[in-house]
């Protein structure tokens, strides 16, 4: 079986500024997509805020093993209703990708339940990312660390719950340190905020972010047979008169 990958994105700062449609003349989306697709197993869908139902009606939720998520300035647009069907599927066992600014989407902070708040700052900072669990598989294929020369600079304190693990610890050129690569997990769906991705860089071009992105596709799945159930289960104990 396929893994049934959605990327959703906003996609708005594309149509809106020449120096991102340039960066990403097929959209961010279509420059995971571009990757994502070469690996073996991954079946891709391509969702945007401007699509009807942000491109999440028909089944496409309930068809979706693990969501990517990046958004940015037009959170607030997000319906929801759509909202509460992603969070839903996401406690059954969907996986989610969180990246970069959607540290302040309406999902993100639905399966947070605190504000996600954090410091930046975009002025050219060098990002160094130091791997802070070495054998997990998302960081499968990466060195001790990787450097990105262009990034968007995202300070602590990040106002999460306490991350199940930490995986990613970026340090900036101004000296500022950030919690890069975080995993929770709510319901039976596993969750991974991965910071870098930037509109105005070229991080998603970067080989060891799509690794680690791809890793985490792969991490995220839902195990066969590992849902929980749709509805309330009224159940008697084994050996209880
Ligand atoms: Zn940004």
């Amino acid at each position: 079986m396929p893994i049934r990958v959605t990327i959703w994105h906003e996609h708005r700062h594309e149509k809106k500024h020449e120096a991102v449609a340039k960066l990403y003349p097929e959209g961010m989306h279509g420059q995971l997509a571009k990757h994502l697709r070469k690996q073996d197993g991954f079946e891709v869908t391509l969702a945007t805020l401007d699509d009807p139902d942000h491109g999440l009606g028909d089944g496409v939720i309930d068809g979706t093993d693990v969501m990517i998520w990046w958004g940015h300035g037009y959170h607030g647009e997000v319906s929801d209703e759509i909202v509460d069907k992603v969070h839903k599927r996401c406690l059954q066992g969907m996986g989610l990708i969180v990246l970069h600014s959607a540290h302040y989407s309406k999902i993100f902070k639905k399966l947070m339940g605190t504000t996600c708040d954090l410091k930046w700052r975009v002025a050219e900072d060098r990002e160094i990312l130091w791997v802070t669990k070495p054998g997990h598989p998302i960081l499968a294929g990466i060195d001790d660390h990787f450097v990105l020369e262009k990034e968007e600079m995202y300070g602590e304190y990040f106002d999460v719950p306490e991350p199940d693990e930490t995986l990613l610890i970026s340090t900036f050129s101004g000296g500022e340190c950030f919690r890069s690569g975080l995993t929770w997990q709510r319901g039976a769906g596993k969750i991974f905020y991965f910071r870098p991705g930037h509109e105005t860089y070229a991080s998603y071009y970067d080989a060891n972010v799509l690794r680690v992105i791809t890793n985490a596709v792969r991490w995220a799945c839902p195990v066969e047979g590992g849902q929980v159930p749709t509805g309330s289960v009224n159940r008697p104990t084994p050996g209880w008169a």
